[in-house]
């Protein structure tokens, strides 16, 4: 027995306490006598809880077992009471039960009678524990989840970033300040309304239609940034991702929102530090490389072999510096959107005819033949002039750097449906296919035993793709290491306007 079992018996007469004890006794329970209804309710009072069972006469003098009984039940009416009664008392034994005791015993009764109706007594007992134990277990849990949850919702709600949670239909269900204050949006216009009727940035709300109709059971998330209000100095950037049940099924999708205003001022600050570091640096490394020119043509003076060399050497590093330049200036342009400035009409085969007149002495002194290839009457684009001599002398220069000497460089151009299509091909070094995913990232240089002597700045392609995308084109690549490179760059044709020849 994990619990001593605690009897109180109330009787007037000695000889029933004592047998009382002494059978229950030897069960293991502890038995408190009491002789009258008095006394035994004085030892119930000090804790009724104490006790299991009340084994109680029905007739005693003075109080009688009905009285103890009723108050009994008013002091605790979940004790478990057995009345004794006397032969001719079954009537009132009756009484007594319907008065709530739980069962009764008549007198005389053997000791084995008392065992069994104690016994019943105790089942009930722990049945009574274990109900009382589950019931406060259950209040515990209860009042557990409901602290758990206003603590999340006090977490959620002190959260910096902001949260949007919406159910599979589409329906925002979660959300706290933070979301309301960066979305600008009130909470209550956001609450229990779809995403798509409650005012959220358009591109926001398609991610999370689109999130919640996400195929497969692999985590996805979305990461977007957009800015928000007429001023467009907020930003924003926003991760979505689905949330799942065990069976991978989707329940429902969570967006964590961050203000990255302060992140694209910083952006903003450091690009144009390096625009104006860049401005500065270019008209006297400019006239460094000028200078150095003249020097080199012995204008200046004889030059010796050694000397010769090294003024070369120091001419090209100094080139290398202006085209690093250039090309920082080319991305902050593009950054702030002035790279495309003026669009007009115009024939891609004179621009890169004059082109690749230019790149003709670089490519000269590696022996590279350059072919340009065009049938007449091309339509024309409309374009920004200086924009596509940027595109053209980086692809082509690419094209002669990237090429062994003695190689070839063929430019075709080509009208191609909707769009005009320039070709710069080479057989030259390559691209392993590893590289070519890359090759297009700001700063991103192939390293390899080939490339290591050829200077560059890794800025060329991505502001080429820049220019291109900004006319409404797209540009690819094929290459195969050791064969040569195509660049193939679509140009959409100028609309409502004659072709010209050439
Ligand atoms: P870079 O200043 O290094 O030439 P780019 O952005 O123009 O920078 O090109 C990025 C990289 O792509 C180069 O470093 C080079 O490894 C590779 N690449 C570009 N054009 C060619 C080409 N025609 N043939 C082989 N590799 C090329």
């Amino acid at each position: 027995m994990p619990e001593q079992v605690k009897i109180l018996v109330i009787d007037d007469e000695q000889i029933m306490r004592d047998g009382c004890i002494r059978i229950l006794c030897k069960k293991g329970c502890s038995v408190v006598p009491a002789e009258n209804g008095a006394d035994g309710l004085k030892e119930l009072e000090k804790s009724p809880e104490a006790f299991d069972i009340i084994l109680l006469d029905l007739m005693m003098p003075g109080m009688s077992g009905m009285e103890v009984l009723e108050k009994i039940r008013v002091l605790d009416d979940s004790l478990l009471v057995i009345v004794i009664t006397g032969y001719a008392t079954v009537e009132s034994a009756v009484e007594a039960m319907k008065k709530g005791a739980y069962d009764f015993i008549a007198k005389p009764f053997a000791p084995d009678q008392l065992r069994i109706v104690v016994k019943r007594a105790l089942e009930r007992r722990m049945l009574q524990k274990e109900a009382e134990f589950l019931r406060s277990e259950r209040e515990r849990s209860l009042r557990d989840v409901a602290t758990e949850k206003s603590r999340v919702k006090t977490i959620i709600n002190c959260m910096g970033d902001g949260i949007l949670v919406c159910d599979r239909d589409s329906c925002i269900v979660l959300t706290n300040p933070a979301a309301s204050r960066m979305l600008e949006i009130p909470e209550s216009r956001l609450l229990g309304n779809h995403v798509s009727r409650s005012n959220l940035h358009r591109d926001l709300s398609e991610t999370i239609e689109g999130s919640l109709r996400t195929e497969g059971s692999a985590y996805s998330s979305i990461s977007q940034e957009f800015s928000i209000g007429e001023s467009g100095k907020m930003f924003l950037r926003a991760h979505t991702a689905p949330v799942r049940n065990d069976r991978g099924e989707i329940m429902g999708a969570v967006t964590v929102l961050q203000d990255i205003s302060y992140l694209k001022e910083l952006d903003k600050m450091k690009s144009e530090f390096i625009a104006m570091v860049a401005h500065e640096l270019r008209a006297p490394i400019a006239t460094v490389e000028q200078q150095l020119t003249v020097i080199l043509s012995s204008m200046a003076g004889e030059l010796n072999n050694t000397q010769g060399q090294l003024i070369a050497r120091a001419k090209e590093r100094t080139r290398g510096v202006l085209t690093l330049i250039k090309d920082l200036l080319d991305l902050s342009k593009i950054e702030a959107g002035k790279m495309v400035q003026y669009k007009e009409p115009l024939s891609l085969a004179e621009v890169i005819t004059r082109v690749a007149e230019m790149m003709k002495t670089d490519a000269e002194v590696k022996n590279i033949r350059i072919d340009f290839l065009f049938p007449e009457n091309i339509p024309t684009i409309h374009a920004d002039r200086n924009s596509m001599e940027g595109i053209f002398t980086n692809l082509i220069s690419n094209a002669v750097k990237y090429t062994p000497d003695g190689g070839k460089v063929t430019i075709a151009l080509n009208d191609h449906s909707g769009f005009v299509k320039v070709s710069v091909a080479d057989n030259g070094i390559g691209i392993k296919s590893e590289d070519i995913p890359r090759i297009f990232d700001r700063f991103y240089r192939v390293k390899s035993s080939e490339t290591r002597q050829i200077v560059g700045t890794g800025l060329g392609l991505s502001i080429v793709k820049s220019i291109v995308e900004a006319h409404l084109g797209t540009i690819s690549v094929e290459s195969a290491e050791g064969q040569g490179t195509t660049f193939n760059v679509l140009l959409p044709k100028a609309v409502g306007l004659a072709s010209c020849g050439e």
